[in-house]
């Protein structure tokens, strides 16, 4: 597996698929984000995956993920809570808004001209950069009401959320669960036909 995608990047949104850096495989949960060189892996990745200012910023990480990392690591934990509370049906708590408010005053975010289109770009601590716009994109996450339909993967053994505009998805994404989900009813099927 390359060092982009062993990261299940679901959602578009990098404020989830930085909740979904935590997996479960072969019954144990494993970190996706066990050093800073992991912080910079995944920058890359929702870089490629199509996050602007995760390109933007991808300078600022090389440079400090050291002194970064925990800072991503704190707000992972704040969003994990209320994202899977959010997914057993309950709502983002004021707590979590302010903690995310906080989080980008850290480093407040500016627009720059960057190839003749506005980027937002952190001010400030280069050390508060990275969670200060993930902060932000679950601030807009908030804000479009998408937390409603959030979704736990219908997988008892996986930990990954995440959003259904459908109102019907069951699993995490077809090729980690559903697939996976199918080959074993398959198996069960024929095991007892036998
Ligand atoms: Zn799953």
């Amino acid at each position: 597996m390359s060092r982009l995608n062993r990261f299940p990047l679901l959602t578009g949104r990098p404020s989830l698929d930085l909740v979904n850096t935590e997996v479960v495989r072969r019954g144990k949960r494993i970190e996706l984000l066990s050093s800073p060189a992991d912080l910079l892996h995944w920058c890359e990745a929702i870089a490629a995956y199509g996050s602007r200012w995760a390109s933007e910023v991808h300078g600022i990480v090389e440079q400090h993920k050291i002194v970064i990392r925990p800072h991503v690591m704190q707000l992972r934990e704040w969003l994990r809570t209320d994202f899977e509370y959010a997914a057993d049906g309950g709502n983002i708590s004021d707590k979590l808004v302010d903690r995310l408010e906080q989080s980008i005053a850290q480093a407040p975010l500016a627009f720059k001209l960057q190839a003749g289109e506005p980027a937002l770009l952190p001010t400030g601590q280069a050390e508060f950069a990275l969670s200060s716009l993930i902060a932000y994109d679950a601030l807009l996450f908030i804000s479009e009401r998408h937390p409603e339909a959030l979704k736990r993967c219908s997988n008892p053994d996986c930990i990954l959320l995440f959003v259904d505009d459908s109102g019907r998805r069951k699993w995490c994404s077809m090729s980690i669960c559903g697939n996976r989900h199918k080959a074993a009813s398959f198996q069960r099927r024929q095991a007892g036909e036998k």
